[in-house]
C-alpha cells in the first residue's frame, strides 16, 4: 500500500494563557517537523511518534518530561504510552520519577518486556537496568510549575475544583501514518498540578490516552483524565470511525459525548488508516500541528487553521 505519510502532534488541551501561546505553537510545529522528517525518509510511524514526543518532553513549555507539573507533595510523577497499530502492542509507564523521556522508556517496555505497563519504583528499577539516566527532580521542574503549585496551595483549591475546570495542563501527544500504512500513537504527561501522590491519569491507559490500530487509525488524547478514562476516549473515536463517521465527525462526536455524559473537557488528534486526519477540542485552546505532503498546518484557538509552505525537513 502506498500512502502519503502524515504527522500530527498536540501540546495539550486547556486554557493556554496568552504568554504561552506563541511558544506552544512553535513547540508543536518543531515536533511535527521532526516526526515528519523521519516519515519522509522512510522511517516508521512508531519512530516518528516517539521522536516527536521526545522533542515535546524536552521543551519545558509543555507538561511532560521537562516542564512537568508538581503533585501534592511538590514532586514529579510521569505517565506515558506508545502503541503500534500494526501489532496492537503497547508500552506504558505510570508514576515514574527522574526520567527525561518517559516515551522512550515506554517503548523499551513494549520491546524488552513481556508486559504492557510498568509503574512506580519497579519501573524506575527497570530504567536503571536499561542504563537510562536518572535526572534529579529539580532538572525537570520549571519556575512556572513551582508558581502554579504554590498558587494552588495558597488558595487551598481542592483537587475536585481543579479537575472540573479547564486548568488541566499541557500533556503532549503524536499520531502518525507511515508510507507502509502503519499507524502509531504516543502520549506523555506530568498529569495535573496538585494531583494526589500516586494518581495515574488517562494518558498511559490503553484506549484512553491513546490507541492505534492499522485497521482503523490512531488517536492521542488530552484533557481531564478522570473523564477521559470513563469514556475510553481514544477508543471511542475509533469506534465512531468504524461506524462510518469521518475522523472529524468522530473526534467531535466523542468529545461532545464526554462533555454531555461526564461533564469532562479535552482534546485529541486522529489519523485514519486511509490518511485522513482531524483535530478537535472542547477546552479554550489546544496547540496542534500536522504535516502532510510537506505542508504544515497548525492552530491554537477553536476553528483556527494556519498553513505554511513546505516545511524544511530537519
Ligand atoms: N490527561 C492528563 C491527565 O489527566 C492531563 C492533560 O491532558 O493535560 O493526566
Amino acid at each position: 500500500m502506498d500512502i502519503n505519510p502524515i504527522m500530527l502532534v498536540h501540546g495539550g488541551a486547556w486554557a493556554i494563557p496568552d504568554d504561552l501561546a506563541e511558544s506552544s505553537k512553535i513547540g508543536v510545529k518543531n515536533a511535527a517537523k521532526c516526526g515528519y522528517s523521519i516519515l519522509a525518509n522512510g522511517g516508521s510511524a512508531m519512530q516518528a511518534v516517539e521522536s516527536a514526543v521526545r522533542i515535546l518532553e524536552d521543551n519545558n513549555v509543555f507538561d511532560a518530561g521537562h516542564g512537568a507539573v508538581l503533585n501534592a507533595d511538590g514532586d514529579v510523577e510521569l505517565d506515558a504510552i506508545i502503541m503500534d497499530g500494526k501489532t496492537l502492542a503497547a508500552g506504558a509507564v505510570s508514576c515514574i520519577k527522574n526520567i527525561s523521556n518517559p516515551i522512550t522508556f515506554a517503548r523499551s517496555i513494549l520491546e524488552k518486556t513481556p508486559h504492557t505497563m510498568l509503574t512506580g519504583e519497579g519501573a524506575n528499577r527497570f530504567a536503571e537496568k536499561l542504563g537510562i539516566a536518572r535526572i534529579p527532580t529539580k532538572e525537570l521542574v520549571t519556575e512556572h510549575a513551582i508558581q502554579e503549585w504554590e498558587k494552588y496551595h495558597k488558595y487551598k483549591q481542592s483537587v475536585t475544583n481543579l479537575f472540573n475546570t479547564e486548568k488541566v495542563h499541557d500533556t503532549v501527544g503524536a499520531v502518525a501514518i507511515d508510507s507502509e500504512g502503519n499507524v502509531a500513537c504516543a502520549t506523555s504527561t506530568g498529569g495535573i498540578t496538585n494531583k494526589m501522590v500516586g494518581r495515574v491519569g488517562d494518558s498511559p491507559i490503553i484506549g484512553s490516552g491513546g490507541y492505534a490500530d492499522n485497521l482503523v487509525g490512531a488517536v492521542s488524547t488530552t484533557g481531564h483524565g478522570e473523564s477521559i478514562m470513563k469514556v475510553t476516549l481514544a477508543r471511542l473515536v475509533l469506534f465512531y470511525m468504524e461506524q462510518g463517521e469521518t475522523p472529524q465527525e468522530s473526534a467531535d462526536h466523542a468529545l461532545e459525548y464526554m462533555k454531555n455524559r461526564v461533564h469532562g473537557r479535552g482534546g485529541l488528534i486522529v489519523v485514519s488508516k486511509t490518511g485522513k486526519w482531524a483535530t478537535s477540542f472542547t477546552t479554550q485552546r489546544m496547540a496542534w500541528a500536522g504535516i502532510e505532503e510537506g505542508l504544515l498546518t497548525y492552530g491554537l484557538n477553536p476553528g483556527e487553521k494556519f498553513q505554511e509552505p513546505p516545511a524544511p525537513l530537519i
